[in-house]
């Protein structure tokens, strides 16, 4: 069933709400009517509100927030596994495999192949940047997901755009397109400080504040943007955007790996939010963020997969326990970033990040119905002596069955709802094998 007048209950459930105090109903019930949560609470559902309602038991499957994805280049789905333990692959790999094959079709249909496995995944709400966004956003519709959608700006030629201004232009158009769309909403995303430049940057943020625009950006992530900005401004990449004024709660910094105790105060200060892609800053020898420095801070930090040619999958499962473990290694304690603060990361902290806490982020009274049911079949699954280490350490992405957005089911038992799962894979398939063909692979 969809969002309606019906109330439905899921009931006989291990509800992790993700509220101030993470509580847990074990067993428990959620009501949804009307797209929103209108009841959450422990044991059996009351009678009154059974009354007229639609009952599911879920046979004591999890029940926890759809979990929210800050960082990703969804449409880059179909260069996954490509240059793969490259050196210098933005400039050397990347950027000439993007010029050659990006263009509106690719982006939607790796977009909407990304949107199938961020739907299996358990991911209800993406920030996005890329090219040919509008193409990425209407994806993301078609699959009923709730997102950030970033038009990637940088100051050469793009794959969408000659020029920086037609670049503008294009994020123009997404905002017109979005504007009052219920679930997406447009961002401008500059792709880095030393790929935009102080101009650019500096127009952006002219925009951004005139219009209340979300920013999104790659900052503080390698090590020839620290020089860049070194050389060219005697400061660090932090500093740098505090200077141009997009420091500020609508910005979303990607990695900040390559930052001091004095950028961490900036980023306090500027009130911008962190996305932390622990998976693939570990994978490209990027470093470890010092998210514990940040969260001290009460710097708002949220977990991203980054694109599938970084991070290689889109779900934040994958995730979950190598932001644990990283960090424990990085400090040297096991007692440090415990399993109910990664959990509270992939869902209300995300949603915090994106500016969405009061909508969406966890189980409560009068948010919206965004969650995803993970099923306990499978034997790492049990017992369940504590559910928020069940979710970061043991499950995994295929256990997710359910994912209702906005009240709606758009993943049943593991099929999307509103598209065909088989035509995607095989039109992807198709068009990678043109793509290795073109390479000479
Ligand atoms: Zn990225």
């Amino acid at each position: 069933m969809t969002a309606g007048s019906t109330r439905l209950i899921l009931g006989n459930a291990v509800v992790v709400t993700v509220d101030e105090a993470r509580t847990v109903h074990q067993p428990g019930f959620v009501a949804v009517e009307e797209g929103r949560l209108v009841a959450i609470g422990a044991g059996e559902p009351p009678a009154a509100l059974r009354a007229g309602a639609e009952v599911i038991d879920v046979g004591g499957d999890i029940l926890m927030p759809g979990m929210v994805n800050t960082h990703c280049h969804m449409a880059m789905s179909v260069f996954r596994g490509l240059g793969d333990d490259v050196a210098d692959r933005l400039e050397r790999y990347i950027f000439p495999l993007e010029k050659r094959f990006v263009g509106p079709e690719m982006v939607y249909l790796g977009s909407l192949h990304a949107a199938l496995e961020l739907l299996e995944g358990g991911v209800t709400t993406v920030a996005d940047m890329y090219y040919f966004e509008t193409e990425v956003a209407r994806a993301a519709d078609v699959a009923g997901l709730r997102g950030l959608m970033g038009q990637t700006v940088v100051d050469f030629a793009a794959p969408d755009a000659a020029t920086p201004e037609e670049g503008l232009r294009r994020f123009q158009d997404l905002a017109d397109r979005l504007a009052g769309h219920p679930r997406l909403r447009a961002s401008i995303a500059p792709h880095a400080p030393y790929t935009t430049g102080r101009d650019l940057l500096d127009e952006i943020a002219r925009r951004a504040e005139k219009d209340g625009v979300w920013v999104q950006i790659h900052l503080a992530e390698v090590e020839r943007e620290i020089a860049w900005c070194r050389e060219r401004y005697g400061m660090t990449p932090v500093r740098f955007m505090a200077e141009t004024g997009l420091l500020n709660p609508r910005m979303i910094a990607a990695h900040a790996i390559l930052v001091d105790d004095a950028d961490l105060d900036l980023l306090r200060e500027g009130g911008a939010a962190v996305s932390h892609n622990a998976g693939s800053n570990a994978k490209a020898g990027k470093g470890i963020a010092p998210v514990l420095g940040m969260l001290a801070r009460g710097i708002r930090v949220g977990l991203g997969s980054d694109g599938a040619m970084s991070g290689n999958t889109l779900d934040l499962f994958a995730q979950l326990p190598q932001v644990a473990k990283l960090q424990k290694l990085a400090a040297r304690d096991r007692t440090v970033m415990p399993a109910t603060e990664v959990v509270a990361l992939a869902t209300i902290d995300g949603a915090r990040a994106l500016g969405l806490e009061r909508e969406i982020g966890s189980l409560e009274t009068g948010k919206k119905a965004d969650l995803i049911r993970i099923s306990r079949r499978a034997a790492r699954m049990s017992p369940l002596h504590d559910v928020h280490s069940t979710i970061v350490y043991a499950a995994l992405a295929s256990d997710v069955r359910d994912v209702m957005i906005d009240g709606a089911w758009v993943l049943r038992d593991g099929i999307p709802t509103r598209f065909d799962r088989a035509a995607v894979i095989a039109e992807v398939e198709a068009l990678a094998a043109r793509m290795r063909a073109s390479l000479g692979a």
